[in-house]
């Protein structure tokens, strides 16, 4: 990344820490988690340990960093290397992101970029730039309001799996918006803690439907009953009078569909994940990762922009339209534009683009 995009953004995100720290959301035993961060242009720095609040804070404003994480773990020794921490326990978390639900629009936002000469274009990445003929070219997602609601689906449907099926109480359940394109929930409920990687890839499996196999036949539509049985009922009952596939495996993946929650599996069975902290901003987009209280309501292309709107001049390589605080931005393609701080920090935190002064 260009130097003086690093030494931008990290005045952009120190000047935002020294203002903004009180939306830092301190997790419960502080002192027992371990801490990491990614500075802008270097390698993650991990087994770190806050005793207090200021602590973190301080930090923060003098490392600027690209992106901060919080363990779910609680351990005896937080600083110590992995087998020497004594874990013993860790929050339920699951991340569901919108590149990963297969929605129709993707084909609209799916682009690639070379990262050798700069230019870039719709769709799948090349083998080779088609300019240079490097290898060096990266596929670049952007998400839009189609893909986003769809996230959105799937999270309320992890939340239903949560409450009806785990007895998870709502208020152990808390929502968030991953700063960039997707959703983490984070669950508090002592039952969990201690649960085992075997155990949390139990708990993914289900929600996501794997290796489901239904005996379709047996269940009454409208028939009063809990977990899969129940969704299956519901998804009998609702689509009475459709033909529906014959084959058994296949009506159950049509219900699988229908109800799953994609969560990403990785993210919930590590028991040593160190995730992105509620109330800091995410390293790639300059957007905040928030709480959020009520999914249908939440614009992720909105709330989540906290930066500043004053604008700075820079000349963009090359990006595809995108959307924030209602405003779209671009396409660009070796375009020099005056923009707000907070689109700038989008491009420019991806390495899209230069200051131009
Ligand atoms: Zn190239
Ligand atoms: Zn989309």
């Amino acid at each position: 990344m260009d130097e003086e995009v690093v030494s931008f953004l990290r005045k952009v995100y120190r000047e935002h820490y020294f203002k903004n720290h009180n939306l830092v959301e301190i997790p419960s035993m502080m002192a027992s988690r371990e801490f990491g961060y990614i500075p802008f242009g270097g390698g993650m720095v991990r087994h770190l340990s806050f005793k207090n609040p200021g602590e973190l804070f301080a930090e923060l404003v003098k490392q600027a960093p690209s992106s901060v994480f919080c363990s779910n773990a609680i351990y005896e020794r937080p600083t110590l290397q992995m087998d020497e921490k004594g874990w013993k326990g860790a929050d339920l978390i699951f991340d569901i992101d919108a590149d990963s639900i297969p929605t129709p629009c993707k084909t609209r936002h799916t682009w690639w970029y070379c990262n050798v000469c700069h230019k870039g274009g719709m769709g799948t990445k090349p083998a080779r730039c088609p300019s240079c003929k490097d290898a060096s070219v990266e596929q670049m997602h952007w998400s839009c309001h189609e893909c986003l609601n769809a996230t959105k689906v799937h999270m309320k449907r992890l939340v239903d799996f949560l409450q009806d099926d785990f007895g998870i109480d709502r208020q152990g359940i808390r929502l968030y918006f991953s700063g960039n394109r997707g959703y983490h929930a984070q669950v508090r409920d002592e039952r969990f803690e201690t649960a085992d990687p075997q155990m949390r890839t139990e708990i993914a499996n289900y929600v996501r439907g794997t290796g489901l196999s239904l005996k379709v036949q047996d269940k009454v539509p409208g028939h009063a009953e809990f977990g899969w049985g129940r969704r299956t009922s519901l998804f009998l009952a609702a689509s009475e009078g459709v033909s529906r596939p014959r084959r058994n495996q296949k009506l159950t993946n049509q219900i699988v569909d229908a109800n799953a929650a994609l969560i990403d599996e990785s993210v919930t069975t590590d028991i040593h994940r160190v995730f992105r902290m509620p109330g800091t901003l995410h390293g790639n987009s300059g957007l905040l990762k928030m709480k959020v209280e009520s999914l249908e309501d939440f614009d992720p292309q909105n709330q989540p922009v906290i930066l500043s709107g004053e604008t700075v001049r820079v000349r963009i390589y090359y990006s595809p339209e995108f959307f924030l605080k209602g405003t779209r931005f671009g396409p660009y393609d070796s375009s020099t534009v005056q923009i707000p701080i907070y689109a700038a920090v989008f491009l420019l935190a991806r390495g899209l683009g230069v200051l131009v002064n």
